[in-house]
């Protein structure tokens, strides 16, 4: 049976709660499955890392991450660091290393004449390469149903060009249906008409802010992951639950360890562990079906409760299977 190494990275707030939940439910599934192992490193790269030596990832950090088959992720984000620093420290500088991406410029900095960019660089190939995946994404789906969202009236040049690459990429793909949004206009069909929607592709200002209503809508930011996927498998995958570090709850024992386990699931699936991933979902499912939920989803139970509500089914699911 395979060994998979997993590199985890809690960091910040509620991502040591939620990522020691998710290595409960992991290491539970892999006990009694018997079909794979689990090893686990952890990494203690962190805003606290960063306010004692300076560094989010010490030096060689990144190579020494290349060694693993995943990363899983907690949060980053801290009240005494501001965010720009610790999302770019830490998160960012892990998924985007190899990738031509943003651009600023700032000059005159405190002046009233500064002037502040943000330049967002979009290659054809990287264009190309997502909607190519995301089209791949939507054909694997039962409905087969693609929305490209774009702000192309107002951002003409970047923009523009994803309608183009849709467009052409689309002709390899006549299985598919899609259609086009503008992020506005799709906050509005999310929120009144979710049920007209499957896969979604967008860039990645679009996208975050998307990907948090969409937590939103279906019931709490704490039910859904992000998979951060190196289709080339060339690097490792990074899989984190959507949410931040949420001071407001940290160290209160209450944070949902959905997102975190829907991510384990997805982390699974990526690791071609189909049955194991499937059983997860399944469980957790159950577990919320039984009302065994946190408060953010209007029940009373703290994280360890649902962890705990988890493993529990995962034991009697195989108990049953026997
Ligand atoms: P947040 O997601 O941390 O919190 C928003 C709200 O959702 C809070 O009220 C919080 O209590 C609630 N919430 C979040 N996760 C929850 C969970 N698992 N269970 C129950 N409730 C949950 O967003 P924020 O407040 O905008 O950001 C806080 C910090 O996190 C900032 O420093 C921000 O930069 C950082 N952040 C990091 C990531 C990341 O690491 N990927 C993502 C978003 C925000």
């Amino acid at each position: 049976r395979p060994t998979y190494k997993i590199a985890s990275i809690p960091a910040d707030g509620i991502g040591p709660e939620v990522v020691e939940a998710g290595i409960t439910v992991l290491k539970c599934l892999s006990k009694f499955l018997y079909t794979f192992n689990l090893e686990f490193e952890h990494f203690n790269w962190s805003s606290n890392l960063y306010l004692k030596t300076g560094k989010y990832i010490p030096d060689g950090g990144l190579e020494r991450l290349k060694e693993f088959d995943a990363i899983l992720f907690g949060a980053v984000g801290a009240p005494n660091v501001p965010d720009h620093i610790s999302l770019w420290g830490l998160r960012l500088a892990i998924c985007q290393p190899f990738q031509q991406y943003a651009n600023g410029g700032r000059s005159h900095v405190g002046q009233p004449w500064e002037v502040a960019t943000e330049v967002a660089i979009f290659t054809r190939h990287a264009v190309e390469r997502l909607i190519r995946f995301a089209f791949e994404t939507a054909r694997s789906r039962p409905r087969k149903f693609l929305t490209v969202v774009t702000k192309s009236n107002a951002q003409r040049n970047g923009m523009v060009l994803w309608d183009e690459v849709a467009e052409l990429v689309a002709k390899d793909f006549s299985d598919v249906t899609y259609d086009k949004m503008l992020v506005d206009a799709m906050t509005v069909r999310m929120t009144l008409k979710p049920e007209t929607l499957d896969t979604i592709v967008a860039s990645n200002l679009h996208a975050d802010i998307l990907s948090d209503l969409a937590a939103a809508l279906a019931g709490s930011i704490g039910i859904a992951p992000t998979s951060n996927l190196d289709p080339t498998r060339k690097n490792p995958s990074m899989f984190e639950p959507i949410h931040g570090s949420a001071f407001d709850i940290t160290g209160k024992g209450i944070a949902n360890p959905v997102a975190t386990f829907w991510t384990a699931a997805e982390m699974l699936a990526w690791l071609g562990e189909e049955d194991a991933s499937n059983t997860l979902m399944e469980c957790v499912e159950r577990v919320c079906e039984k009302g065994i939920k946190t408060a953010d989803l209007g029940g009373t139970a703290t994280t360890i409760q649902v962890t705990e509500a988890v493993c529990e089914e995962i034991e009697r699911n195989l108990d049953v299977k026997k």
